[in-house]
């Protein structure tokens, strides 16, 4: 069996020695009944993992020393951002869950034209990104990568476009004729950087494709049957980077 993978941040450490913040030591010391010399993975969330064997488990502390250095453990070779748009009752949270698995580095929720999301106070806000970033640490933890992906506060579209660097790929997601299908979709070899937007529940209006495709996007479709966001955004992530050879 895989060694348990618990996060500590850089400061949990000191030389070779790691102190589990309070709720992974709980979940070592309480849920899993780890006992000393019991051998775990550690992240830092920045890309940097080890192996650990652990050296004190008590209710005050659990502690551990680190035996082997992994640099960026479980991490893709291509960077993706995935951009979906928001709409109510949309779970943003199971874009963030799935996205991590797959590999998905920075998560953009959109507002879009026809996202018809209201912008709430700002306190709802925080509460909201902060469950984002909780869901991204437990995704990173649970498929064994070691950076926690970033999950931006939600976006106006055209704002999106202006962050957008040329420097990069960037496709966009829309249903018709027009776009182009993944079969003959051609991705530059030795690619660094990936963006991918999916539209809200209602997609994106026609001016919003217009103004990706200006901006440097290419508008891909997947195929003849209507994803929801939550099953697009993940879908298309998967596709590419099955197309990139990531799933080697
Ligand atoms: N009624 C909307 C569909 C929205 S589905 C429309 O006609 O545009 C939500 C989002 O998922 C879309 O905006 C698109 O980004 C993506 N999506 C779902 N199915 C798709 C498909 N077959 N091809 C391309 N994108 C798709």
């Amino acid at each position: 069996m895989l060694p348990p993978v618990f996060y500590a941040p850089p400061e949990c450490r000191e030389g070779e020695t790691i102190t589990l913040p309070g709720l992974e030591a709980k979940h070592a010391a309480r849920v899993l009944r780890l006992e000393r010399g019991a051998i775990i993975v550690i992240v830092d969330g920045l890309g940097n993992a080890c192996r650990a064997e652990l050296t004190a488990v008590s209710g005050k502390a659990v502690t551990a020393r680190a035996h082997s250095e992994i640099r960026e453990m479980g991490e893709p070779s291509v960077r993706f951002t995935l951009a979906a748009g928001l709409s109510t009752g949309m779970k943003f949270d199971s874009v963030v869950q799935r996205g991590t698995e797959l590999g998905v580095s920075r998560f953009i929720p959109l507002l879009t034209e026809k996202s018809r999301v209201v912008i709430e106070d700002p306190a709802r806000a925080r509460t909201k990104l902060s469950r984002w970033r909780n869901v991204s640490i437990a995704a990173m933890k649970q498929c064994r990568r070691s950076r926690i992906p970033d999950v931006s506060a939600p976006t106006p579209f055209r704002r999106f476009l202006q962050q957008f660097d040329h420097a990069d790929t960037g496709l966009i997601f829309h249903p018709g004729q027009d776009a182009v299908s993944l079969d003959n979709l051609k991705l530059a070899a030795g690619m660094k950087r990936l963006t991918l937007a999916v539209g809200p529940e209602s997609g994106f209006d026609d001016e919003e494709v217009a103004a990706a495709v200006q901006a440097g996007f290419v508008c891909v479709s997947l195929g003849r049957r209507i994803l929801r966001t939550e099953t697009a955004g993940p879908v298309a992530v998967a596709l590419v980077i099955a197309k990139l050879g990531e799933f080697r």
